[in-house]
């Protein structure tokens, strides 16, 4: 087993070269020694900087104050005061972009490891703790639809259940969970540990409603002619991005999306105790530097690849993967292939890939983003030998839902258009969040949404509710 290389408590690792041959989780998590050591470097600032810098506003110092007296389960039910998803936060969230970006520790030494401690006390609740109950609110006799039960929608059906709500989660696919359960693959985010926290949602009271795809079985106006009066849309950004070069129809071409649903939904590793098959040649290409190219990269390397390189058009400190995914990725043998991008697939007579033709970029004057624009070095091509090329280059909003729903106004790629601040849609009683609105972004900010969506519904239900009881009122 290797450590990490960090300057506070280092997490346990499987050791890249074991851990490349299966898919058990990389990171280990911290014993309840490690916590405690952990936990007591936190300087318990009265301002929390920490909590500040969380999408979703847990009260970081109090829960480590509960950790730090050994109180475990405490400081679970302290997390889940605003987050019902810690185990999951806990494990995928940016908090070096978050919370311990904020951390006072981090101006001199390292930052507190606020990630792993939420990791172990929501592991240490889901072993060790009392079976979660109902939510035990009085009910309000109304009903909410929340079609989508990625980390968005999962957010508004607890919080609103929480309230008293009747909460119906309408989703697409076989198995909730959006990309918690499709995407994300196992060793980054156990699929157990998903269907544990979806669990405790159900329990709250919220019922989840698989192989239902609205828009198809229901369009949102007859949701909310069928007595729901709300509807949260939290559908995500599932198109898969292509580049739109020649030879992307190949055979062996795939976009990540197609390549991670049938990994981890479908379990093509574990083929062919489960049906669906995933052919991954001996050199895999995988286009684009985010999380979603680092997570299908290390999944071809344990479905057997030889060779797998990450091709990607910037320099490695303008890739938007995460530190830790880009530097556990490298560990375990993926190549990265900067300042390079695509400019075809190269088929064989059959109409399988046999290579890639690339071309080499320099970095030129800052873009709009900020980052510095790459820029095509003429007659740099080549051609590498490819048997897969896995397109990771972003994904759009799927068009269902403002397909089928007019006067809901859509935006630049086809995004819903809604009130950051509530989740307003142009659509009265329809609420909005998620990667449907932001575009491909992250968990936690998902679950933000969510919640400032979840309280203005409850506003929104609640004047209703009043305007009512006050028009029956004898006068
Ligand atoms: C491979 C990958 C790795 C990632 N890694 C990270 C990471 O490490 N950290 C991080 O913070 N973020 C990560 N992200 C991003 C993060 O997962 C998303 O930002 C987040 O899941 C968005 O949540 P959501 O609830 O808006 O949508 P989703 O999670 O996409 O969920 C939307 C759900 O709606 C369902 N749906 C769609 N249309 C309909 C319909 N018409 N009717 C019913 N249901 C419908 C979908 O099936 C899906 O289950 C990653 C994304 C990917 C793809």
């Amino acid at each position: 087993m290797a450590e990490e290389v960090t300057g506070r408590n280092a997490m346990p690792v499987q050791d890249p070269k074991a851990r490349v041959k299966n898919f058990h989780e990389v990171a280990l998590g911290y014993t309840k020694e490690q916590a405690l050591l952990e936990g007591a470097r936190c300087r318990q600032c009265k301002k929390k900087p920490c909590s500040n810098g969380c999408p979703v506003g847990v009260d970081i110092p109090a829960f480590i104050a509960l950790v730090k007296e050994g109180d475990f389960l405490g400081a679970a039910q302290k997390i889940k005061e605003s987050n019902n998803l810690p185990a999951i936060c806990g494990r995928v969230c940016p908090q070096e972009e978050q919370c311990e970006k904020h951390c006072i520790l981090g101006k001199k030494h390292e930052p507190v490891a606020i990630g792993r401690l939420e990791r172990f006390v929501a592991d240490y609740e889901r072993t060790a703790g009392p079976a979660a109950g109902s939510s035990g609110a009085v009910p309000t006799g109304k009903k909410v639809a929340v079609v989508g039960s990625g980390p968005s929608g999962l957010t508004v059906a607890a919080d609103l259940t929480k309230l008293g709500y009747q909460v119906t989660v309408f989703e697409a696919l076989h198995d909730p969970g959006g990309v918690l359960v499709y995407g994300i693959p196992e060793f980054r985010l156990p699929k157990e540990i998903v269907r544990a926290e979806i669990a405790n949602v159900s329990k709250l009271g919220a019922e989840v409603l698989v192989d239902s795809v609205i828009g198809k079985i229901q369009s949102v106006d007859e949701l909310l002619a069928d007595g729901f009066e709300a509807v949260y849309v939290g559908t995500g950004a599932g198109l898969p991005n292509f580049m739109n070069i020649p030879g992307e129809s190949l055979s062996g071409v795939y976009s990540a999306n197609e390549f991670l649903t049938r990994t981890n939904l479908m379990k093509a590793y574990l083929f062919p105790d489960y049906d669906t098959p995933i052919k991954v040649g001996k050199r895999v290409a995988v286009i684009g530097g985010g999380n979603v190219a680092m997570d299908s990269a290390r999944c071809a390397l344990r479905l057997g690849a030889a060779e797998v390189c990450i091709v990607y058009r910037r320099s490695g400190q303008e890739m938007p993967a995460r530190r830790e995914e880009a530097e556990h990725a490298i560990e375990e043998g993926v190549h990265l292939n900067l300042l390079t991008s695509p400019v075809r697939i190269i088929g064989n007579s059959d109409g399988w890939v046999e290579a890639l033709e690339c071309i080499r970029f320099e970095l030129g004057e800052p873009d709009e983003s900020g980052r510095r624009r790459p820029v095509k070095i003429a007659g740099s091509e080549f051609t590498i030998p490819m048997d897969t090329v896995i397109m990771a280059i972003g994904n759009s909003p799927n068009p269902l839902i403002s397909k089928t729903t007019p006067d809901l106004q859509t935006g630049r790629h086809g995004v819903l258009v809604a009130d950051p601040a509530t989740g307003a849609t142009t659509k009265q009683g329809v609420y909005a969040g998620g990667d449907i609105v932001t575009g491909a972004a992250t968990v936690i900010s998902a679950m933000g949404a969510g919640k400032r969506a979840a309280a203005a519904i409850d506003r929104y239900l609640m004047r209703e509710r009043s305007a009512l009881i006050s028009s029956t009122k004898p006068s």
